[in-house]
């Protein structure tokens, strides 16, 4: 008899953490699907700058339930806590060796508290979600303790900067325990490289859907994962549920943007986008989620039927580049009407010196029309010195953009907001705001600030969007089609919704609570 425990992201959107158990003897097989980050949980006890104590180690995870009690994190994080906190340490259940743990995507509520878990546990993702994963750990600006996947700094940090290090594998066939066998499925999502997994165990099959939808540009693949699934019958399945709300939805939270336009294709965002943009007599900014590469091909695609030249950032390029290596067909960068959008550096001027990291060179370079890969760290950090003078057409500045407005659609959002200073959008310009709508409080506060921008700015502004999730009714299709007589309803706040549609097939678990998977 295997079994599941919800450990966390039951009725949330997000956070969510599974862990299997092939049978219930102490040697049997043991596996994690995503260890994210509830963004509810650190919403309620933490916001900008009252957030979880670096030197704490796991402490305030474990105290505010942002990480579940168990005995299963890094070994420095373990060591430190049974220092600092050993009451708390001892309250940590001890779960069993845990074989290894899958990732659905690389969005952060799926993926976010990885970099606690025990180092030796082994870690599998699709090869484009193991190429996102790292070229977003490597790109980014403060490796905290929350946000390394493979490489981390032990702790306590003693001023060293010892570095431990934790296997990342890129699935390109079953894997199998001795007892289970883990395949994964491509989906489509808002992230390239998403998958639903199959568990196929003695004596039964789960499959665990991660998030999904139809209606994006990649809608195909999830349609044909859903048949080949359905044609294996399986027993059990872990469904999201985000998009599924009650019959009486209280009322949206007033919009910050002029109009709004929510749509259930990318076809319809790429025509809306374009009918707008072709309105748009100048600057226009694209705000999306920096990982959404689909949405970055829907605006590349408005961009030039529009004469215009896609202006995107060094790490937008830098994560490009990472998923197309690893396959996913994604805007081509070579393509002269993208360009690079430099922002000036910390030193004020647009200087070689305030590029510090290594993976910001090589964009820069492959804009300027040198290979990066053909130098060595040395060579590039020389070669950087004359691409930002302005003297590279693929690489603006403010200045160039400002004064050509009309030839530009810079895909630039909210935490860059204050690139408006050095823009000076003009008459006609427009701001497209193209990822979910504010679901929370704090994110309302950060519409309305933006919308303040935007006003002194005097810039014209849209919402259009299509979700990242499947619509209610083709998530009742996929339990329809999959016909498996257990349910399990997650990533989601309207769980009950399955309960009313399907009955006594779906069951409504609790964080923390294990469901038995009969033979
Ligand atoms: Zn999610
Ligand atoms: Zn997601």
């Amino acid at each position: 008899m295997a079994q599941f425990t919800m450990l966390d992201g039951a009725t949330t959107i997000g956070g969510t953490k599974l862990l299997f158990e092939a049978s219930t003897s102490p040697n049997t097989t043991r596996l994690l699907f995503d260890f994210g980050l509830s963004y509810t949980t650190m919403g309620a006890y933490f916001e900008e700058f009252l957030t979880p104590r670096t030197s704490a180690g796991l402490t305030d995870y474990l105290t505010t339930g942002l990480l579940p009690k168990l005995r299963f994190y890094r070994s420095d994080l373990t060591a430190l806590l049974q220092e600092m906190q050993p009451e708390l340490a001892r309250q940590l259940a001890d779960p069993g060796h845990i074989d290894a743990c899958f990732i659905t995507h690389a969005h952060v509520d799926h993926t976010g508290s990885i970099s606690f878990l025990d180092e030796i546990i082994p870690l599998y993702a699709t090869p484009v979600t193991a190429a996102i994963l790292s070229a977003v750990e490597e790109s980014q600006f403060s490796a905290g303790p929350e946000n390394s996947v493979t490489d981390f700094i032990l702790r306590p940090n003693l001023g060293s900067n010892k570095h431990g290090q934790r296997t990342l594998h890129e699935l390109t066939a079953p894997v199998t325990f001795p007892d289970c066998r883990v395949t994964a499925y491509p989906v489509d999502h808002s992230i390239p490289g998403a998958c639903a997994y199959l568990i196929e165990y003695d004596g039964g099959t789960v499959v665990y859907t991660g998030d999904l939808r139809f209606h994006g540009r990649m809608g195909h693949v999830t349609r044909e994962t859903i048949t080949a699934l359905a044609g294996l019958h399986p027993d059990t399945v872990i469904i999201e549920g985000t998009n599924l709300r009650p019959d009486h939805q209280e009322e949206p939270m007033e919009p910050a943007f002029r109009r709004r336009c929510a749509f259930w294709s990318e076809q319809e965002v790429e025509q809306k986008a374009l009918e707008e943009a072709t309105k748009a007599t100048g600057l226009i900014l694209a705000d999306f989620g920096m990982k959404d590469l689909d949405r970055l091909m829907t605006f590349q695609r408005v961009a030039r039927a529009t004469g215009r030249n896609l202006g995107i950032v060094p790490r937008d390029a830098f994560i490009v580049q990472r998923a197309q290596q690893a396959g996913y067909p994604t805007i081509d960068l070579n393509d002269p009407s993208v360009v690079l959008y430099v922002k000036r550096g910390g030193s004020g001027m647009y200087d070689k010196g305030d590029i510090k990291q290594d993976w910001a060179r090589s964009p820069l370079l492959r804009f300027a029309g040198t290979d990066p890969d053909s130098l060595d760290a040395q060579g590039r950090r020389d070669a950087v010195e004359d691409v930002l003078n302005g003297s590279c057409p693929r690489i603006v500045r403010a200045a160039e953009v400002s004064a050509h407005q009309s030839a530009y659609l810079l895909s630039l959002g909210y935490w860059d907001i204050q690139e408006l200073c050095d823009l000076r959008p003009g008459p006609g310009s427009l701001y497209i705001h193209s990822s979910a709508e504010a679901f929370n409080e704090e994110m309302h506060w950060s519409q309305e600030r933006l919308a303040r921008w935007l006003n002194l700015a005097g810039m014209d502004s849209i919402h259009i969007h299509a979700s990242g999730h499947a619509p209610q009714e083709d998530l009742f299709r996929i339990v329809e089609e999959l016909a498996s007589t257990h349910v399990y309803p997650i990533h989601t706040e309207h769980p009950e919704r399955y309960v009313e549609q399907f009955g006594s097939l779906a069951t409504l678990l609790a964080n923390g609570q294990i469901a038995q998977l009969h033979n």
